[in-house]
């Protein structure tokens, strides 16, 4: 069924259920994408450490996104010309990593459309690279068929998105999803750490056999292979111990 979401795009989704309490919204994924973060979590295992990479690339992209959309339209806020960055941090407490940009953040319909599918023709292809045999867990596969973002469920049982879009009069939303055949969406109520301007938090619930990513050194690690092809700065945060 087609609907036509808050922000005005017409999409094609499943709502599942609302729960008005909450205010949380339930989708089904497209069937694809079950299929895809299958292949990429049984056949990619053993190189898991991608996932940095895919979720640094993206959070470049949409800081990449901003500064071209800052730069063109006339009447954009001044803040968003300050230089995007991309901060990573782990909560040993909360068994969590969190990678935070000051892009160009998701609206409702961009993340039922950019995170509940994939491209038809991205899948189709994915799929076939990769064939039966999962492609002998060619990693460079994710990137290049456009299905990075699920390369978060390589290391983490839950993942939630916190983001806000830098159209004007966006709200704070929260996407969470499990990797079962369903994800929410509700608008982010929990105002004790705001996203300012415009950006995306990804929160990752890693698994139990992933804690070694809390290490802010074992980050570092993996960023120093590719961190300098990204333009724009990217910190590690340490707990203060
Ligand atoms: P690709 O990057 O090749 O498009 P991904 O699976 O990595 O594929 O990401 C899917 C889409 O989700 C991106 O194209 C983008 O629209 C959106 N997205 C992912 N991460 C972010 C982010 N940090 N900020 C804004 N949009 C994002
Ligand atoms: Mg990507």
């Amino acid at each position: 069924p087609l609907a036509m979401s808050s922000d005005g795009a017409v999409i094609d989704v499943e709502k599942k259920t609302v729960d008005s309490n909450k205010g949380e919204e339930t989708y089904e994924f497209q069937a694809d994408v079950g299929r895809v973060m299958d292949i990429i979590i049984n056949s990619l295992y053993s190189n898991r450490d991608v996932f940095l990479r895919e979720l640094v690339s993206n959070a470049a992209d949409a800081c990449d996104k901003k500064r071209f959309l800052s730069i063109t339209s006339e009447d954009s806020d001044p803040s968003n010309l300050v230089k995007p960055t991309i901060k990573i941090r782990s909560n040993k407490d909360d068994r969590t990593v969190i990678i935070e940009d000051s892009g160009v953040g998701m609206t409702k319909s961009e993340l039922q459309n950019n995170l509940g599918k994939i491209a038809q023709s991205g899948t189709k292809k994915f799929l076939e690279a990769l064939g039966e045999g999962g492609g002998g867990g060619d990693v460079n596969l994710i990137g290049q068929f456009g299905v990075g973002f699920y390369s978060a469920y390589l290391v983490a049982d839950k993942v939630e998105v916190v983001t806000k879009s830098m159209q004007p009069n966006s709200v704070q939303l929260r996407w969470t999803s499990d990797a079962s055949s369903q994800y929410t969406i509700a608008e982010d109520t929990d105002d004790s750490d705001p996203i300012e301007g415009s950006g995306t938090r990804l929160i990752l619930h890693l698994k139990d056999d992933a804690l070694e990513y809390l290490e802010p050194t074992k980050l570092e690690d993996l960023l120093q292979h590719y961190s300098e092809f990204v333009e724009f700065p990217i910190s590690v945060w340490k707990e203060k111990t």
